[in-house]
């Protein structure tokens, strides 16, 4: 007997089919003599849905409210779960964040964990209940609903997992794994069978949403593997994230940024309100302030901020797409990747390496092509990323 917990995002919980399709599979891990914990994401478009009638109200919401509001969204499908496990006579409760005990710091809208209670999930299990508890949400020290940012029941997952030092951490999601890169931009993406956390990491804080950032941060924290497998397929096997690969490809795979803005800071006065905004620019750092000019990359969710912080004041040049080439060997092959996307008539506005990754700016209009041209030269061109097959315990 294993103690698993599963967690399913929004797509996974769309629909009420989509519901009951879940409560089989959970339901069937549970006859097989396994303790189930499931978290789940709001109904996919719900958490966008309820961010829309905020906003009707209000551009920028009250933090705490937005938390009490967006919320709603995980407990609409831990109940529907569990009403769909009950009706097939089989026993499971929902849970809210707090009822689990789950506290969180760093304030409103985007918490992190700091502590899962496991009493009340040991004690259902200890009953033969399957547990359901809410993705996403959190209970401050003053009692208050806190979110964990967008993608945020990842996280929950992992750190519940980890709390009950569970067998396995599955990431049910509409991919069957980790890919080379997004498989909705690239057709001839690969399936990865096995990552290393390090590289897990880069590929999610550069874009592949497949799993939260910081879930994958709190995993590797916390040395708890996961799995990523498709909520679509009965004999998914997914990719192992885990501290260490067996082996990995010089070039693991590609990720992307896309519909981000390119703007200039003209001046030291402008730097230095950039300075003060609090806007993530994560890859593109200002250049040194004596050059007085440089130039920051924002992402769409940064552009309130960034309107806030200069009105309509700053020079803008473009709307751009980082792409961002992960692996040992990225940096290596910048002259010729910058070679292969110039052959297709595509120009880079700037480069910048990080630890095991390149970087490239193009226009926004010019990154699906720029990642198929890279994913085509540089990623299947090497020898086969796959290594043995680890099968999932459903
Ligand atoms: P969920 O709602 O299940 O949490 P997400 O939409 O957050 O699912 O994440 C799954 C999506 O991540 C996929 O549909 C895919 O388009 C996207 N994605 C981006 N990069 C990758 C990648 N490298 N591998 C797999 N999926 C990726
Ligand atoms: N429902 C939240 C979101 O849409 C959290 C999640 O899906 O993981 O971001
Ligand atoms: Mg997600």
């Amino acid at each position: 007997m294993a103690l698993i917990v599963q967690k399913y995002g929004g797509t996974s919980v769309g629909s009420i089919e989509r519901i009951e399709a879940v409560a089989r599979r959970v339901i069937k891990a549970h006859q097989q003599g396994h303790q189930m914990v499931v978290v789940v994401s709001a109904m996919s478009g719900e958490t966008n849905r309820l961010l829309g009638l905020a906003r009707q109200i209000d551009d920028v919401p009250t933090s705490r409210e937005l938390d009490v509001l967006l919320s709603a969204g995980e407990q609409v499908s831990m109940a529907l779960l569990a009403m769909a496990i009950n009706r097939q006579g089989v026993k499971a409760t929902s849970l809210t964040a707090d009822q689990v005990g789950i506290t969180t710091r760093g304030g409103f809208n985007n918490a992190e964990i700091d502590h899962v209670s496991t009493e009340r999930m040991t004690s259902l299990l200890e009953q033969d209940h399957i547990v359901i508890v809410a993705g996403f949400q959190g209970r401050d020290e003053n009692g208050n609903i806190t979110t964990l940012g967008r993608g945020g029941s990842d996280a929950s997952a992992v750190a519940i997992a980890s709390a009950l030092n569970a067998d396995e951490c599955q990431i049910f999601t509409d991919v069957d794994g980790v890919y080379t890169t997004d498989p909705r931009i690239e057709a001839n993406a690969k399936r990865i069978e096995c990552i290393d956390f390090d590289t897990m990491n880069t590929m999610a804080k550069l874009g592949a949403k497949v799993l939260q950032l910081q879930s994958v941060e709190y995993a590797q924290q916390h040395r708890q593997a996961l799995r990523v497998l498709s909520s679509f397929e009965d004999e998914s096997v997914g990719t192992l994230v885990m501290p260490t690969a067996p082996t990995q490809a010089p070039i693991v795979g590609i990720a992307v940024q896309a519909n981000q803005h390119l703007y200039t800071l003209a001046s030291q006065a402008e730097q230095m309100i950039w300075q003060s905004a609090g806007i993530e620019s994560e890859i593109w750092n200002n250049g040194p302030v004596e050059t007085n000019s440089s130039q920051v990359v924002v992402s769409e969710a940064d552009m309130v901020q960034l309107k806030r912080a200069y009105g309509e004041s700053l020079n803008y040049i473009d709307n751009v797409a980082t792409i961002s080439v992960v692996g040992r060997a990225a940096t290596d092959c910048e002259q010729a990747m910058l070679a292969a996307l110039q052959e297709e008539g595509i120009q880079i506005h700037r480069v910048q390496h990080l630890p095991q990754c390149l970087c490239l700016l193009v226009a926004d209009a010019n990154y699906k092509q720029a990642v198929c041209t890279l994913h085509a030269q540089f990623v299947e061109t090497q020898i086969d990323v796959g290594m043995t097959e680890l099968r999932a315990v459903s």
